[in-house]
This record gives C-alpha cells, structure tokens and sequence, in this order.
C-alpha cells in the first residue's frame, strides 16, 4: 500500500467549492480530487491533503482512495469550457479539517527532520510520499487529529455515577478511562491488543485503525477512595470495544479473565 500526496491550492480551487466539498465530507460522501497526472494510485492506497498556497498551509486531510485515476471535465471552469480534463481518485476521508481551522499539521512543521522532503513544495497533486516519510507522518496526524479515541456514551456510563440535578441526568463519565497520560502508559506497556478477544484495530482496518483501543479501568468506583492513585499498567487494560461492551454486561464489572474465559468456550 502506497500513500500519496494530493494538494490543494485556494488560488486556483475556490475556498467556495471547498465548503462544497467539505459539506460532502460531513455527510460522509466520498470525494473526488485531482492527482495531477499521477495514474499509478491504487484502490486502498492512502492520501493525505495538502493545504497550499498563502495563509494556514499543511496537512489538513487524510483518507483512502475508493476509485482508481479516472478522467473527467476539469476541475477549473475556464478549462472545462474548452472541453479539458483532468485526473482524478475518489477518496473516503476520514478526516477533513474545514478552511476556517488551523492545519492540525503545518506546512512548517514539515520541515522537520524525519519528513524532510521535496515533494511538500510540488504544484502538482498525486506525489508519492515515501514510505519512510509516511509511517512517521501517520503516527504525528494521529496525535494531532482529533479521533474519537473513545465513544463518550460507551459502555461506561454502567459504571459511573449518575445524578439528577433538577430533574436532568447528568453522566459522569469514568475519568480514568479517558485520562490520556495513564491511557498513554498503559498502552505502552501492553500494546494495542484487546486483553480478551487480541483483536488489533490497525491488522483489521489498516491506517484508519492505527493506535485505536478502548481503555478499561478495572477497579470499580465505589472501591475508590480520594487518595487513589491510579497505576496505569496495573488499574488499567487495552480492550476492543465489543470487549468493553461485554465487561460492562454485569455490574460491577466482569473481570478480564472471567470474560476471557467467556470468549475461550465460544471461539475455539
Ligand atoms: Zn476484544
Ligand atoms: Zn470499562
């Protein structure tokens, strides 16, 4: 799998038709985008977009492409008056910053050492980014976009207490499962595996999936008191979603051994 580098530049694509565009993308329709003359791009490659141009430049998409290099009438009305064409890949995004926010990626900060390359200052769309470059580039988007990393109405609203206050429910989420510093160190320590199933987002769904796990506090909050300190490798475990959902059945909670052996007698 390859990934590839399409651009965009305001001065020759209105902002206008990217609100267009960005509209689409928020409704989850797949887009199509010029890759210059490029016809080597495969289905199931990956794309990022590139901001050019003046103001806010740098990253500000990623996705997959859907469809292989096709022709069609060029994208600028001038030229698709006089009957042009131009190049294109069908793209499901799965992330596309509007215009009017910052670039989770700036043009600058691509000048650091472990993406150094040519291609950030090409016109032209459809530039491989080498796969050196983008392996990098992928775990930095990561940490800079804003992924769901967990569904805030998961299953651990069970867990957390509820209050009525003047008659509206209020949900109090398990802080320690959305704590980012102790979500970061118990991945560390264990990975991205599901504790119970193995499951590993990224083997599954590729790029999409990197660095994707649900994370599982396993003391139940009324066994807390306010001097807890949570110890990230031991209070706290990688698990799928569907895993969690599972541990979340019984209250308190299923133990990560007690569904695993659950799992065990189911799949064989
Ligand atoms: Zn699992
Ligand atoms: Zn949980």
């Amino acid at each position: 799998m390859s990934t590839y580098l399409l651009t965009w530049n305001p001065r020759v694509w209105p902002k206008e038709q990217f609100e267009i565009y960005y509209q689409k993308y928020t409704q989850g329709k797949i887009l199509k985008w010029s890759c210059g003359t490029t016809k080597k791009i495969l289905v199931g490659d990956n794309i990022f977009l590139l901001k050019q141009g003046k103001g806010n430049k740098g990253l500000i998409g990623s996705g997959v492409v859907t469809a292989a290099p096709y022709y069609a009438p060029h994208y600028q009305e001038e030229k698709r008056k006089e009957g042009k064409k131009s190049l294109y890949v069908d793209v499901k995004f799965d992330y596309l910053s509007n215009n009017q926010f910052k670039t989770p990626i700036s043009r600058d900060e691509l000048n650091a050492p472990e993406f150094i390359s040519n291609i950030w200052d090409s016109q032209g769309s459809g530039k491989t980014i080498p796969a050196n470059i983008a392996d990098g580039l992928f775990d930095f988007w990561n940490s800079r976009i804003e992924r769901n990393e967990q569904d805030f109405s998961g299953p651990d609203e069970a867990e957390s207490s509820k209050l009525k206050e003047g008659g509206k429910k209020v949900i109090t989420v398990n802080a320690y499962e959305r704590n980012t510093k102790a979500r970061r160190l118990c991945i560390e320590h264990w990975k991205y595996n599901c504790g119970v199933c193995n499951f590993h987002f990224e083997k599954t769904y590729g790029q999409l999936g990197k660095n994707y796990i649900h994370v599982h506090h396993l003391k139940p909050l009324s066994e807390i008191n306010e001097e807890y300190d949570i110890d990230p490798v031991k209070d706290l475990r990688p698990v799928c979603p569907n895993c969690h959902a599972m541990l979340h059945r019984k209250q308190p909670a299923l133990s990560i051994e007690e569904l695993k052996e659950i799992y065990t007698i189911y799949n064989k």
